[in-house]
């Protein structure tokens, strides 16, 4: 067995910190040190990860320095709160986890590690082009509503790539695509988990809008193996990570009705948000051709998985 290394996972009791963590102690032969704050991380999130020895936990906010004794290999920022419904009550804390961007790129700077940042699709705003490549600069109010979300994210690759170029920082950018799969926040009021929860109690299903947006939902494992394929590389230009299966938000409820075997109806309530974007795909030509990367998990295999688990797990959440 060759040595372990040893990964920081900032966001560890996160959705994405969890399976990532998970996923590096059991396949990928690393130690993992996790960081979080609990502001929308949960500690049941971490409950499983405590049975292994190369699991230890540090109760941090990243807006604060890290004094961290051990040596690190790799630093992995997944921590945000990442749902549309926090940008509003959480922007100060998504502000905060944007400032933390910055110690965790000194502390990968000081233990000469590899740094690993979450970015996301909503870089690109409410896109003009669409499907979006990496290349596409994006269209994105600075002072919209959800702009300390996605102006943090455009910052945080900023900062990323000015610690890469100038002190030559082995870094990535995984711009992440709506993803979903067990162990996300039940009520984080995203599409998904609030779709879920509604059909499985027969409630009406809450399509913001006309319901003719689109998104391109992306299952859990497959994010993970492409942020373990984009960490293994020598990219260090941003990378999309998402699935190009395209839907409407009627579409996806459908779904969701039709896999859960529910009576509940479409219903369609006013936007509340300003600035949905009205269509999301990823163009994944770059993580194919270069990381020999796509995803596998098909819409209907995730999403029944997914059922299961917010089936068994209806103690979590407020909304139960
Ligand atoms: N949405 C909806 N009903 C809900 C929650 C969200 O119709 O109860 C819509 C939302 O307006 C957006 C899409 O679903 O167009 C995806 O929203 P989500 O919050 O899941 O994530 P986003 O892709 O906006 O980050």
């Amino acid at each position: 067995m060759t040595k372990k290394k040893i990964a920081l996972v900032a966001g560890a009791a996160g959705f994405i910190g969890t399976h990532l963590t998970e996923r590096l102690i059991t396949k990928e032969n690393y130690q993992v040190i996790g960081v979080d704050n609990f502001v929308t991380g949960s500690r049941d999130n971490i409950k499983h990860l405590s049975v292994y020895p190369e699991f230890t936990f540090l109760e941090h906010d990243i807006k604060d320095p890290m004094d961290i004794k051990e040596k690190v290999d790799v630093i992995f920022d997944m921590a945000c709160p990442a749902s549309p419904t926090d940008f509003i009550p959480l922007k100060i804390e998504i502000i905060e986890s944007t400032l933390g961007i910055y110690h965790l790129l000194q502390l990968a700077r000081e233990k000469q590690a590899k740094f690993v940042f979450s970015s996301s699709s909503e870089v690109y705003g409410d896109a003009l082009v669409n499907p979006q490549p990496e290349d596409y600069t994006g269209n994105v109010n600075t002072t919209g509503i959800r702009s300390a979300y996605d102006e943090g994210k455009r910052f945080g690759e900023a900062m990323v790539m000015a610690f890469h170029r100038k002190y030559k920082m082995d870094t990535r950018i995984v711009r992440i695509f709506n993803t979903y799969g067990e162990r996300m926040r039940a009520n984080d009021g995203r599409a998904i988990p609030t779709f879920i929860n509604q059909a499985l109690k027969n409630e009406d299903v809450t399509v913001f809008g006309d319901g003719t947006q689109t998104r391109s939902p992306q299952y859990i494992s497959d994010l993970v193996s492409g942020i373990i394929k984009l960490t293994n590389s020598d990219i260090t230009t941003p990378t999309n990570i998402g699935n190009p299966d395209e839907m409407t938000i009627n579409k996806l409820a459908e779904k969701i009705v039709n896999l859960t075997n529910s009576t509940s109806k479409l219903t369609h309530v006013p936007l509340p948000q300003i600035h949905d974007p009205k269509v999301r795909k990823p163009d994944i030509s770059k993580a194919k051709s270069e990381l020999d990367w796509e995803p596998k998990v098909t819409f209907n295999e995730g999403m029944k998985k997914t059922i299961e688990w917010f089936k068994i797990n209806t103690k979590r959440g407020d909304i139960f």
